[in-house]
């Protein structure tokens, strides 16, 4: 495969922008070499500039359920960019999006939109401190919730992956307010509510981890949580932005059988354009300005052009088998890889809910960010760029979870296995 224009084109882009890139997961820090660059996507398809094309499991990383240019989507963004592209006033396509998420998540009775994810567990944090007027946040290690300064300790993914657990810029007195468990330690979060029950304004955690890979909470951890942050006056934030519409249409939260008091969501909300929101009881959220005092606001907030791409996403998904393709095709793929990586003797688990998963290089089941962080990362590079020269393209670090959408085939899942059988067989 010829990458050479994908090789000048970011030379340029590290001349123009730090690492290259405007997010650092994008720059194949974790594998080595050069990122491909992206012309167009189709489908489950993506084109590099080099005309190279892919079996695209990274989707946006996560907001790309229906695949690249689904019709449905890129025609209601035409309808809305024709009438204007934002008025900063409300329109009826917010009330529209919003009664879609209101409607889909049962423990969301009122909700605020926002920009991305990041925003809406930034927002959601300063409304469970100021609903409690408490200060401490508790956060578990692998879990990531964007870049908040409180939130960016022990925040997998690209924190992770680079090596750096704290980023330089967060203050000590930001991140002394921030308390970092263990996930799926039951024995932790109950120690932690004993010592410091009266100062935790809020736990937040994602219900299955995607950023440390594939990793799902476990049902009594969820409950433990529930119940502590209850008895203790503490809000529970379920940080659903990519899990939202993803492990089903009612989130994680349905089908973990959980109620949280507030939620975050992003990436499939906006159908891949900018979006995020938080919501949950009406009591909490009208706490937020101006029904209440908790100052948040956003000049594009319920942009049209994303509302519109939001509304299309989740309107198509309501429609047809979507979520019964996604869980055929992600189990016939897990079990493909698993079978593929056996017959080699490659050490492995596979970590999945839905059409999210994670093939691990790690004989253990992954459940916390300590295991995962003994993955053979070297292998993982390997696979990756295997894979990728088998026309196959997936998240560039092994603490990623691929995705699958509903654009895939089962000849799509049978070509992947076939790849991977192949770039597994060259690591041993
Ligand atoms: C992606 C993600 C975020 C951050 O969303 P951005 O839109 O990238 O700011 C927050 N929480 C989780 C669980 C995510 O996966």
């Amino acid at each position: 495969m010829n990458h050479s224009i994908s090789k000048s084109v970011f030379a340029r882009a590290q001349q123009l922008m730090p690492g290259g890139v405007n997010s650092p997961a994008r720059a194949f820090g974790a594998v080595g070499g050069t990122p491909v660059v992206i012309e167009r996507g189709q489908g489950a398809h993506l084109y590099d500039v080099d005309g190279n094309c892919y079996i695209d499991y990274v989707g946006s990383w996560g907001p790309l359920i229906l695949g690249h240019a689904d019709s449905r989507v890129t025609e209601s963004i035409r309808q809305a960019i024709a009438k204007g592209t934002s008025f900063g006033a409300p329109t009826a396509a917010e009330n529209r999006l919003a009664e879609l998420i209101v409607g889909a998540v049962k423990s969301v009775e009122k909700v605020r939109l926002v920009n991305s994810g990041t925003e809406a567990t930034m927002s959601a944090i300063r409304l469970a401190r100021g609903f409690t007027d408490r200060d401490v946040i508790v956060k578990f290690g692998g879990n990531y919730h964007g870049h908040v300064d409180s939130l960016l300790v022990a925040a997998g993914s690209s924190a992770a992956t680079l090596g750096v657990p704290d980023s330089p810029g967060v203050t000590r007195g930001t991140s002394q307010d921030t308390l970092v468990l263990k996930f799926n330690d039951v024995a932790g979060i109950e120690q932690a509510f004993s010592e410091h029950g009266e100062q935790i304004a809020a736990v937040i955690l994602e219900p299955v981890v995607g950023n440390m890979g594939c990793v799902p909470a476990t049902n009594e951890f969820l409950q433990v949580v529930r119940q502590q942050t209850e008895r203790h006056g503490a809000v529970m934030i379920l940080d659903e932005v990519m899990t939202g519409f993803r492990v089903a249409y009612g989130g994680a939260q349905s089908l973990f059988g959980i109620q949280p008091d507030l939620t975050t969501f992003g990436k499939i909300v906006g159908g891949g354009m900018p979006i995020g929101a938080y919501g949950g009881r009406q009591e909490i959220m009208d706490q937020v300005l101006p029904a209440g005092k908790v100052f948040q606001a956003g000049t594009l907030s319920g942009n049209p052009i994303a509302t519109a791409a939001g509304i299309a996403t989740l309107e198509a998904l309501q429609q047809g088998d979507s979520y019964p393709k996604l869980e055929r095709l992600a189990s016939k793929l897990a079990e493909g890889l698993h079978q593929a990586a056996t017959k080699l003797d490659v050490p492995h688990t596979i970590g999945r809910v839905g059409s999210m998963l994670t093939l691990f290089f790690n004989s253990q089941k992954v459940t916390d960010w300590e295991v995962a962080s003994q993955c053979d990362t070297e292998r993982f590079a390997k696979y990756f760029w295997g894979m990728l020269e088998h026309g196959v393209y997936l998240p560039c670090s092994q603490f990623e979870a691929s995705f699958i959408s509903t654009a895939h085939t089962d000849e799509h899942i049978e070509q992947t296995i076939q790849a991977a059988q192949q770039s597994l067989a060259m690591l041993t």
